[in-house]
């Protein structure tokens, strides 16, 4: 999703925790007295996965972004019965890094704004380490990171995304703030870019899937190793209750309403089925689920100790 983070909400985020206020980025800004975990790691077969947390910050108004096509009631109905607040939401950006063993491949790189550094540092994986770094999509949350100062923060990566999402936003007009931010931060790295396509290897072990309608481009990735699968989500589904429940409730930013909702039914149906676990990049952290069917929706179910290896 794209979203901006106000100097307002950024201030709270770091007042809350004043020993962590000279950090940068967002990640210490949960209003807990102990520092969060930043990096978290599961096992996938002989894969290790850490989801990386780049940020954290409350926003008000939730249903200006989510259930947009429901009434006050419903959305509040709905909020009560999973426990959750209807006047504020807390999102969270995760990047997830994977040792396959052969490469170690980065899934979007964050607001840009230090979070991720601190993150990987916890993990142990410098950023000259990163072999291939992968992007869903270009919203300004998951590209922010690939540069650093005018230079690439991953030196020795190349760059693989779908060629649907270059091609759109680098043919939008100057003005448009995504479009410049893809000018600024993609475009000079696309001479070391894979521009894939539905059902490409990205690494062994990796596979992108269309799943487009957030953006005209966006992409699942799936994990597989040892005969083990987990599905990074990216935005496929941005709520753990309000995308999952009710996969048709309009989303501000998913650019194709219709074609998101679509994209949500059909991979929640395929992840439901096959049992098959999920990172979602604003799923709370550590960011990795199951999905269950529930009524006419489905259910998010958080990893507990399923991944442990
Ligand atoms: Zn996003």
């Amino acid at each position: 999703m794209s979203l901006k983070i106000s100097r307002r909400q950024a201030l709270a985020a770091t007042a809350a925790t004043p020993l962590l206020a000279a950090a940068p980025g967002f990640a210490a800004g949960h209003g807990g007295n102990a520092p969060m975990k930043l990096a978290h790691t599961f096992k996938l077969g002989s894969m290790n996965v850490t989801t990386l947390l780049d940020g954290t910050t409350p926003r008000d108004e939730p249903q200006s972004i989510f259930g947009m096509n429901v009434s006050a009631e419903e959305f509040a109905q709905v909020s009560e019965e999973n426990f959750i607040p209807t006047d504020m939401a807390q999102f969270f950006f995760t990047p997830t890094v994977v040792d396959t063993g052969a490469d170690i491949v980065l899934f979007d790189t964050g607001l840009g704004q230090g979070g991720l550094q601190n993150a990987l540092a916890e993990a142990g994986v410098a950023p000259d380490a990163i072999t291939i770094v992968v992007i869903t999509h270009m919203h300004p949350d998951h590209i922010g990171g690939l540069m650093t100062d005018g230079q690439p923060t991953f030196p020795n990566a190349r760059y693989v995304t779908a060629s649907a999402e270059y091609d759109f936003w680098k043919a939008q007009e100057a003005g448009n703030r995504v479009g410049d931010m893809v000018k600024a931060n993609v475009t000079p790295l696309a001479e070391n870019m894979t521009f894939v396509e539905d059902g490409a290897s990205v690494a062994s072990g990796v596979t992108a899937m269309a799943a487009f309608g957030h953006t005209p481009g966006h992409m699942t990735y799936m994990l597989e190793s040892d005969g083990q699968q987990l599905l990074l989500i990216a935005d496929m589904a941005n709520h753990y209750v309000w995308s999952l429940a009710y996969p048709d409730w309009e989303v501000r930013f998913d650019m194709d309403k219709e074609a998101a909702a679509a994209t949500r039914r059909r991979v929640l149906g395929m992840l439901a089925a096959d049992k098959i676990p999920m990172i979602g990049y604003h799923m709370p952290f550590p960011a990795a689920g199951f999905v269950d069917t529930r009524e006419d929706g489905f259910r998010y179910v958080p990893v507990s100790y399923q991944l442990m290896g």
